[in-house]
Order: structure tokens, then sequence, then C-alpha cells
């Protein structure tokens, strides 16, 4: 059963957009930055005729800082407001509900070459039997575009380790914004030029910048004895950041912030800044039902010697440590690096596609992944997606409208 035409579209700019009625005006995906906009309705045409090039200003410079990113201003002049509600967050009085999903994770693989602590994904992993061949590839691309999202992340696992992330961009390309999800572990050349001839926002993940408390979180999959003598994973994943920035690809950083690595997220947002990285991304480790021991201790309300948290700490170290950044941000980075906070305090905002093809999103009752659609679980209707999936906690998510980035930008 179909659920809908695909009304996302690639405009002659590259930003991509769809009108949304539940949102009450356009979402714009720029690959530049690897960010999702909402576009007041008032200023939709103006902005599309602009990035159609049929005019030569939008009504306000904020599009231009934003959405002009690589095409309309050089690449190094943008702003990145938060949230990312344009032209302000005053004139959107509501906390947008979009009636399509703006964004799909799919895990084109359950292989990846870490094993970290706290993966949460573990539950969709490592089954040889899930594995796609590449007609299910492109068949799960055509039903995830019939969804009709802004952004497909292709993730895993790590894509790099699936031999059909080719046919999956060339599915997608033209047709939706592209993100790929990576530790950088197995980045090769021949995978750079993929992201170069797909417009692809990459995005790779670094913990901590001291290497003791990254590669403890992240260690290297026993199960590839011949992949571990290659090093450990923060080596791996500079590396990769390095070439990426200096090959001109667009990269984000994407740091999960445990209870080891909270304290030193402004230091490694420094490190980041100074390499030259516009875009960071937090998030705190999500709750898997395989790893739900993993996931209490990292996250935990208690300190490492059985204590609680008291106080303004009682809900961990989180709290303290993204205000630090927000601080940080204001003081010295400025508008130059684009921050996203992602609490996941909504566990079912997401939609999920597993390597074999069925969507799904995490529980808001720790029970796991669940189905979208338990009637058609591979080819998933947009009435069920909708009841399943919490679509404000979903457009919070990717419209970067959390509480602690209100509060600091208030
Ligand atoms: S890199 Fe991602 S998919 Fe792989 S083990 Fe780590 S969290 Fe899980």
């Amino acid at each position: 059963m179909a659920v809908s035409k695909n009304d996302t579209r690639v405009t002659q700019s590259g930003v991509v957009i769809r009108n949304d009625a539940g949102l009450g005006g356009m979402l714009g995906f720029t690959q530049y930055s690897g960010l999702v906009y909402a576009i007041a309705q008032d200023d939709a045409q103006g902005v599309l005729n602009w990035l159609d090039r049929k005019q030569e200003h939008p009504s306000a410079q904020i599009y231009i800082s934003t959405l002009g990113m690589g095409w309309s201003i050089p690449q190094l002049k943008p702003v990145y407001p938060i949230p990312q509600l344009l032209p302000d967050t005053r004139s959107w009085s509501v906390v947008p509900s979009p009636d399509k999903p703006i964004l799909v994770n799919w895990f084109i693989t359950g292989r990846c070459p870490l094993a970290c602590k706290y993966c949460y994904a573990e539950d969709l992993m490592r089954k040889e039997d899930l594995e796609p061949t590449a007609a299910q590839i492109s068949e799960t691309a055509e039903t995830i575009l019939s969804l009709s999202p802004v952004v497909v992340v292709l993730t895993g696992g790590d894509p790099l380790f699936s031999p059909h992330i080719a046919t999956a961009m060339r599915s997608l390309t033209g047709r939706v914004g592209i993100i790929v999800d990576t530790s950088g572990y197995t980045m090769r050349d021949h995978h750079m030029r993929l992201f170069a001839e797909h417009g692809v926002s990459i995005r790779i993940s670094i913990d901590s910048q001291v290497p003791r408390i990254n590669d403890a979180q992240r260690p290297v999959s026993s199960l590839y004895p011949k992949l571990v003598s290659r090093g450990h994973a923060l080596d791996a994943a500079m590396e990769a950041l390095c070439r990426c920035l200096d090959a001109g690809l667009n990269v984000t950083v994407q740091t999960v912030a445990t209870k080891r690595t909270a304290n030193d997220l402004v230091p490694l947002g420094d490190t980041l800044f100074r390499l030259g990285v516009h875009s960071w991304r937090i998030f705190k480790v999500a709750p898997s039902q395989a790893s739900l021991s993993g996931y209490q201790r990292l996250v935990g309300t208690h300190t490492d010697d059985g204590r609680a948290y008291k106080g303004k700490r009682a809900k961990g170290p989180y709290e303290h440590a993204f205000a630090q950044v927000l601080l940080a941000r204001a003081a010295q980075w400025k508008n130059q690096l684009a921050i996203q906070v992602t609490y996941n305090e909504s566990p079912n905002s997401v939609v999920l596609v597993s390597p074999d093809g069925r969507f799904v999103t995490e529980s808001n009752t720790g029970k796991g992944k669940v189905l979208l659609d338990n009637l058609h679980p591979k080819l998933p209707r947009l009435s069920a997606v909708r009841s399943v999936v919490d679509m404000s906690g979903h457009a919070a998510r990717y419209l970067n409208l959390t509480t602690p980035f209100e509060r600091a930008n208030s």
C-alpha cells in the first residue's frame, strides 16, 4: 500500500524543499550545513522563487545566510540560528507538527567495525540474515521516498561497511537530501568520491578528544581482528575528518555525550572549531533494549561511586555540560559553529528503517524498537506513521527546538 506521492523536490539551487500543511510552512535542507530549516508560510513562495533562481532576493537576509550557503554566498559566511525556525522564532507561535516525516534514518547494514558501549542500534545489528541485497536496497529507497522526507540519513551499523552504499545513494540522489553517518573507521578514497558526486553531508562520530575516553566508549569490534590492527577509533575518526575538510566536503561532527565525556565537551568544541568544523551535533545517548544496562551506566542519575546526583544536577551531568557548551558558543565560536543538541527525551520521535526494510521507532515504554505499521511493516501507511511517531517531538529534534537552547537564547 503506497502512502503518498513524493512531494519533496530539489530546487535549482540544490536546496531540498517540501511544503507541509501541518507545519504551516515549508521545510528546506541544505547539504552544506546538513541542517533542516522551517520557513514561515508568508515567506515560503518568495523563498521558493529565490531557491529556483526566479527571483534575485528572498524577503529577509536570514534566508541568504542560512539556505544560501554554497551557492548564494561564500561558504564561510553563514549564520546558524537556533532553533532552525525562519525568519525568526517570533514568526512561529507553536512548536510545529509536520504532516510527514522530516528525516528518516535508514540502517542500510547491520555491520559495523566498532562496538560502542552505548550502541543505540545493537538490536538492529549483526544479523547476517537481515542484510539486504542491492534489489532490496532500491525497493526500500522507493518506499522511503513515498513518505516524502526532506532528508534520508544512511546509517547502520556503519554504511561504509555496506557493499550497497552506492546503490542507496543512486536511488536517492536528486530526490531528497542525503546524510551519511559514519565512524570514519573504514573511510577510503572511493567513499569520498561518492560523497562529492552525490552532494552528501557527512557526519563523523567523535565523542572525546581524549583517546583513553573516546576509545573506551568506542572500541573496535573483536569481530574484525584484522581491522583492530589499524588502530583506535579516535585516530581514524580524526584522520577521516581532516581528509573530508581538506577535500571541501560538507562535514558535521557528532558526539554522544555520556557521564565520561560531558566535562570534555567544551575543549572538544574548541578543537573542532580550530580545525575548521562548522557543524557539531551533540546528543544524549539513546536507550535501546539491547544495551539498557550500558545506557544506565553511561547516563545514570548516580555517580560512579553510587551517590545520587543532587539539586541542580539531579538529572545527571547533561544539563550543566550542555549549558557550558552554549555559553562557549556565545562567547567564542558564535555564529561560525552550528550546534545541535538532541536530548532524546521523546524516544518515539524518530523514523528508522531496519536493514531488512521494516519501518520502526524507539518504544516510549522501553520495549526496544516497535513497528510503525503492524499490517504493512515494510510499506507503512502515513496514518500509521503519524499515530505511532510523536510528530511534535520529531520536529523539535530536527529543527533544534530543545529546552536548554530556548532558555539560552531567550
Ligand atoms: S559506530 Fe554506531 S552503529 Fe557502530 S557500534 Fe558505534 S554506535 Fe553502534
